[in-house]
């Protein structure tokens, strides 16, 4: 069933982590000839997503790569370290196939691998639940992508979200690699692989289609009340 997908996705340790990586690891398994490469932002591989992996029976490579000290604060930009890993093991290792990146929380059709799978160079596609427009999608004119509809332009070449673009694993030559500026990720990337508007394939019926979105996970709230556990011994329950 054609080449094989290599689904790169960085995953951090929080209490939604472990269903975040079970929902996502559900669909994967739907997929054929998927490899899916797990990048860790940790110091060592965390055995609770290693699990995860082994159950699938996917291929899978598992990879840690932290983010450096300085990205603690607040706007960080999220997964670069760890994606970059990714890259450099694709580039040691792989010489053909296709390249998505795919994050622990996205929500992703299964009729989309089989429109990446066929990527001659670089292809896009609509991802839902993106910003103010809830959408943010190449404009596509004769088959042809013309321009981008995406709530925040942010003087970008390429406004598209993470989730939104195929590579095929042949255009990642010396040089390819994500810079660490929030908000700069995507457009950093493609324009590290000398990316040309006449070269992105249009894909999901002409970008008609959504396959993918955006969903967030709501962060679960340490719990404030402390239970007090002599109290309840002297109650007898
Ligand atoms: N991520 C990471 N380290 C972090 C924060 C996020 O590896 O410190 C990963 C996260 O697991 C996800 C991706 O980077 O796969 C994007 O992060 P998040 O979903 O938090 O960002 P958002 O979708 O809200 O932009
Ligand atoms: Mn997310």
């Amino acid at each position: 069933s054609g080449r094989m997908i290599y689904y790169v996705t960085p995953t951090y340790p929080r209490p939604e982590q472990v269903p975040e990586l079970t929902r996502l690891a559900h669909t994967l398994m739907h997929v054929p000839r998927l490899h899916w490469i797990v990048a860790d932002d940790q110091p060592i591989c965390s055995e609770l997503v290693g699990n995860i992996l082994k159950r699938t029976r996917l291929p899978f490579t598992h990879i840690s790569s932290p983010k450096p000290f300085i990205y603690k604060s607040s706007n960080f930009p999220r997964g670069v370290a760890n994606r970059r890993a990714a890259l450099d093991w694709l580039h040691e290792n792989v010489s053909e196939g296709v390249l998505y990146f795919g994050d622990d929380d996205n929500t992703v059709d299964l009729r989309l691998f089989d429109e990446i799978r066929n990527t001659e160079k670089v292809s896009m596609f609509p991802v839902g639940l993106i910003g103010d427009y809830g959408v943010s999608s190449p404009v596509v004119k004769d088959g042809k992508v013309v321009g981008f509809y995406d709530s925040w332009p942010g003087a970008r070449s390429f406004p598209v979200d993470m989730a939104g673009f195929a590579v095929n694993v042949a255009m990642l030559r010396e040089g390819a690699t994500m810079p660490f500026v929030a908000g700069h990720e995507e457009d950093g990337f493609l324009r590290s692989l000398a990316v040309e508007l006449a070269d992105i394939q249009p894909l999901a019926k002409n970008c008609t289609k959504i396959l993918v979105w955006h969903t967030k996970t709501v962060k679960h709230k340490k719990p404030t009340v402390k239970v007090d556990l002599d109290k309840l011994k002297n109650t007898g329950r």
